[in-house]
């Protein structure tokens, strides 16, 4: 299988990456510290059109302002009794004239402090009158009244420039014109975007993964010290164990190295190192930084 890259997602990871080069470490600090919303970040991705990349035309009534950065929306599918088990969840609208009355909760709503919007899913249906648990549910996508929602932070530690909330909602009234598609088909419209946002976790995950990888060898104190060094508990070199797992490093960018050559490679270039009478498992502390980092997994990979 071939994981390089392709020129368009080159671009996109460049383009993505320029943007993300205005936003330092005091700028996030200051965001979680003080539990404030990263507005100017936003902007800055919204004015670079990397919002929404992939709106379809006939979806442009919702998602122009969100794509133009000039709304946000919140997620409320989640609620106290219905996590993973989507289909319990009970929040259910009563049918009126031209729309639908709406009371009860939702919890975990991301950016509900800051959001002009919420995608509700409901129960229209109750799940033993239906053939299947995932039918008689119904997606809403309606302004975030807050006269008629409540959203309640929850404290928590870190993560804090996201806010995180319990939501109130109370006698909402949600137009027909409010609702997404059919009634009914709620839960197969959510996996459209559920589906996605694995990826996008995933692609997170990998990202923050490699961020904190970059940062401890970057951070680490000058020291020289042997690649099959072990911490109490840390039985085996960090690029060792990353050798082993088949990773490689193919990022240049943001301060990282682009480390293409494989561990037979490392391994001959330690065994030349030793045959010339230099030491092979050397984690080079004195050059620090991104050489410590490209010595460091190198020396832990070859030193076998
Ligand atoms: C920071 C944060 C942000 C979030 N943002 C949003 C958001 O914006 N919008 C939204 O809708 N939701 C959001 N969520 C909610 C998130 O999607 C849920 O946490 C998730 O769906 C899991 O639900 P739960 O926490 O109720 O866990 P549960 O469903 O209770 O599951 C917890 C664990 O128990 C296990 N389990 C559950 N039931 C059983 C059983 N009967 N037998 C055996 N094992 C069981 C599960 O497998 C799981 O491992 C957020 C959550 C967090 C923490």
């Amino acid at each position: 299988m071939d994981f390089e890259l392709t020129e368009q997602q080159v671009a996109i990871d460049e383009g993505v990456r320029r943007v993300c080069a205005g936003f330092d470490d005091a700028y996030w600090t200051e965001c979680d510290e003080n539990a404030k919303s990263p507005k100017e970040y936003y902007r800055a991705m919204a004015d670079g059109g990397w919002l929404g990349m992939t709106m379809p035309e006939q979806k442009a009534r919702w998602l122009k302002p969100l794509i133009e950065g000039k709304q946000k929306a919140c997620f409320g599918v989640t609620e106290p009794d219905a996590g993973l088990d989507t289909t319990s969840l009970t929040t259910s609208p009563a049918r009126t004239n031209s729309g639908y009355r709406l009371n009860g909760r939702k919890m975990w709503t991301s950016t509900g402090q800051v959001a002009d919007k919420i995608l509700l899913l409901t129960r229209t249906t109750p799940k033993a009158e239906c053939k299947r648990p995932t039918d008689g549910m119904t997606l809403f996508y309606t302004d975030l009244d807050r006269s008629k929602i409540e959203v309640r932070r929850i404290c928590k530690m870190g993560r804090n420039a996201v806010d995180s909330n319990a939501v109130f909602i109370d006698d909402l009234f949600l137009p027909d014109k409010d609702r997404v598609g059919e009634e009914g088909k709620g839960f197969k419209y959510i996996l459209d975007s559920l589906n996605p946002k694995r990826v996008l976790v995933a692609s997170e995950a990998i990202g923050v993964g490699r961020d904190a990888l970059r940062y401890s060898v970057r951070q680490r104190p000058r020291r020289v010290r042997p690649a099959n060094w072990a911490e109490p508990g840390h039985p085996a070199p960090l690029g060792r164990v990353l050798g082993a797992a088949g990773v490689r490093f193919l990022d240049g960018a943001a301060g990282g190295v682009a480390i293409r050559r494989r561990p037979a490679a490392w391994r001959r270039r330690g065994e030349r190192r030793q045959a010339a009478g230099r030491p092979r498992r050397v984690l080079n502390g004195d050059a620090g930084g991104d050489d410590a980092w490209r010595h460091g997994i190198c020396a832990g990979v070859s030193g076998g």
